[in-house]
């Protein structure tokens, strides 16, 4: 699976069916009245957050989502058909913004947990048919009400992955094949810095369940400079702003004798001075390759972390080695840690809409967000299973 996280979509509503123009014909009854039936009303497209997809790929393959139009109406006063909704399923944590005039404008919708959903464009209602206008003083009316328009709109979705843990280490460590040792992900590996140009993802399951999973994020190009836009971590980091704890992957081969774990000191500097929020996070230490290391040097190693009172794990992503222990203490650390609060604008948060549903609680977090210009309905539904 290629990882994507970012698309432009188009959404259709359904067209409200127009009402009928119909009078009774019956044997025997002269002038039979109005029996026009009315529209039906078109079917609504419906954004719902899945916890089961983890990329936008989908969404560059396909473009344009229409849920269906509703029936027109019928004589003998048969009301058309409503439209089916489309329910288009987002992974969590897609921000869903309107795209117009090749720019992203207001956010719509922050589809932060499973379950949520939001209305984004609404069917169109069905035309009344002309039963419906038939009154004392207008016994025949020739007219029914045409069903509402389509609403379409342009939508630029923005995945924001809600990575458990984040690999950091500098370019070259063994961040992606790391990865690819723990999960079914395939990253691109290769030996020079800057293979990774988009975030590797990996899903790494507890004993084979899916029950038990852990979204592995690697954020690529995290290098000396990367707060001041020299690499291409920033990017990237959003995907990790809310990951329980961190990996740090070093590989021995940037580990100078004299100073040996200078490689963890230089990227948390860079964290720092990134986003200083995100030190605090806990992180496991690790050191890769070290199948490349001599035994003695490896015995240095272990009693210079021994020293320096750091619980380091040594493993080799690409033997294996090692990666097991590494592997228990992840879920150990997973089991212990929560997801963090999301950040940001609106990060996490929905702008209060007029047609609220369900019982969630719903947090305007921003006082410059216009609602006058925000036309959804947000609402929780029951989580997926
Ligand atoms: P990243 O930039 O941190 O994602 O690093 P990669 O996973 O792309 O690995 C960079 C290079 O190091 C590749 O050539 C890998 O095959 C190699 N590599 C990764 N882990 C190991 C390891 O444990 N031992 C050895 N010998 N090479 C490794
Ligand atoms: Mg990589």
């Amino acid at each position: 699976m290629r990882f994507v996280d970012e698309a432009v979509i188009t959404v259709r509503s359904g067209k409200g069916g127009h009402g009928c123009v119909s009078f009774r014909r019956e044997k025997f009854v002269p002038r039979g009245g109005p029996d026009g039936g009315d529209g039906g009303k078109g079917g609504d497209v419906i954004l719902r957050a899945s916890d089961r997809l983890h990329s936008l790929y989908d969404f560059r393959l396909k473009r344009l989502y229409e849920a269906q139009n509703g029936q027109p109406g019928q004589g003998s006063q048969c009301n058309g058909r409503q439209g089916d909704d489309l329910v288009i399923e987002l992974p969590v944590g897609s921000q869903v913004f309107r795209f117009t005039q090749g720019t992203r404008s207001e956010l719509l919708c922050d589809l932060s947990e499973t379950g949520m959903e939001a209305i984004i464009a609404n069917g169109g209602r069905g035309g009344r048919g002309n039963e419906f206008f038939k009154s004392a003083t207008m016994r025949a009316p020739r007219f029914a009400q045409p069903g509402e328009p389509c609403e379409e709109l342009t939508l630029a979705v923005e995945l924001k992955i809600l990575a458990d843990c984040g690999l950091l280490g500098l370019p070259n460590a063994g961040k992606s094949t790391f990865i690819a040792a723990v999960s079914a992900a395939r990253p691109k590996i290769a030996n020079y810095p800057f293979t990774t140009i988009e975030p590797n993802l990996g899903v790494m399951l507890h004993d084979g369940s899916y029950d038990r999973r852990m979204i592995i994020a690697d954020i690529p190009g995290l290098v000396e400079g990367a707060h001041t836009g020299y690499g291409l971590g920033h990017r990237f980091l959003k995907h990790v702003e809310r990951a329980r704890f961190l990996v740090h992957i070093a590989s021995v081969e940037d580990m100078p004798e004299d100073d040996p774990f200078a490689p963890f000191d230089l990227i948390n500097t860079e964290l720092e001075l990134f986003d200083p929020e995100l030190t605090t996070r806990q992180q496991i230490e690790v050191v890769n390759k070290i199948d490349l290391a001599t035994p003695e040097r490896l015995a240095t190693l272990h009693e210079q972390a021994a020293a320096a009172g750091r619980e380091i794990f040594f493993i080799s992503a690409l033997t294996g080695e090692g990666i097991e222990p590494l592997t228990e203490r992840m879920w150990e650390v997973h089991a212990s840690t929560t997801l963090h609060e999301p950040r940001g604008e609106y990060a996490g948060k929905i702008p209060k809409l007029p047609g609220l549903v369900g019982e969630a609680e719903i947090v305007k977090d921003d006082d410059e967000f216009d609602e006058s210009t925000c036309d959804i309905q947000v609402f929780y539904t029951r989580e997926l299973e």
